[in-house]
């Protein structure tokens, strides 16, 4: 998938979030719109880190099946959804709003990883 596809499948999700959870939490809508731009780059940042050029040559030497590595992993998608959302969540509200910049940065790394699991032939990486 390439960059247009993460970005389409990344606001389609952030959308869907939206929806679901405005009738549940109280928040201002356009803290959406401010924190779109680190969602954005979380869209795209695994592809940025870990690129089919960069990693090819270790490509047969380390025995992986694509150029997904650990940033592309299930257990870093683990990572993200157990670790470091609920942790900047709680920072966000409880010390300073800015960490909603975290939040939205990894929410958009994990419909990364969940559009390459979904959408290539290849996967992702356990
Ligand atoms: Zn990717």
């Amino acid at each position: 998938m390439n960059r247009k596809g993460h970005w389409i499948f990344g606001i389609l999700v952030l959308c869907l979030t939206y929806f679901i959870i405005q009738d549940h939490i109280p928040f201002d809508y356009k803290m959406f719109i401010v924190f779109l731009p680190e969602f954005l780059i979380g869209c795209i940042i695994p592809d940025e880190i870990e690129n089919v050029k960069k990693t090819f040559d270790f490509e047969g030497f380390l025995g992986f099946r694509n150029h997904r590595l650990y940033l592309h992993s299930k257990r870093f998608l683990k990572i993200i959804l157990i670790y470091i959302i609920p942790v900047s969540l709680i920072l966000a509200y409880q010390v300073d709003m800015k960490y909603f910049a975290v939040t939205f940065l990894f929410y958009g790394w994990a419909t990364h990883i969940f559009s390459d699991a979904y959408f290539t032939k290849s996967g992702i990486p356990t």
